[in-house]
């Protein structure tokens, strides 16, 4: 009897690990595609506005080197995707070269 509770215990942590493994590959997945659907975010949005953003770093006086929204912690894309979500623009993406005045390096 305690063979069997030994190996249900082991089959519950395979599942359990497995499911920790398999969870945020699947989230970052499914960012990924949300943000391919969702339109960028445009030069006459209010908010890229008042953020100065600009979707070419390098055209951004401002900007610390090398700083752009794929380093940004606010990204929401994947490490290698070209657009991506933003918190701070819901339902939008912006460009991973961009930039705006609250760019806060990635940790
Ligand atoms: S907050 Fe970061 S990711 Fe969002 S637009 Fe600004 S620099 Fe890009």
């Amino acid at each position: 009897m305690k063979q069997v509770t030994d190996e249900s215990r082991r089959q519950l942590l395979k599942k359990l690990t497995l499911g920790m493994v398999l969870v945020p590959i699947a989230g970052a997945t499914l960012r990924a595609a949300v943000a391919d659907d969702m339109p960028l975010v445009g030069a006459d949005d209010p908010t890229a506005k008042a953020l100065k953003y600009v979707s070419d770093a390098s055209k951004a006086p401002e900007a610390k080197a090398g700083s752009k929204c794929a380093n940004c912690s606010l990204y929401q894309g994947a490490a290698d995707s070209a657009q991506g979500g933003c918190l701070l623009f819901p339902g939008k993406s912006v460009k991973a070269s961009g930039w705006c005045s609250s760019w806060t390096a990635k940790k």
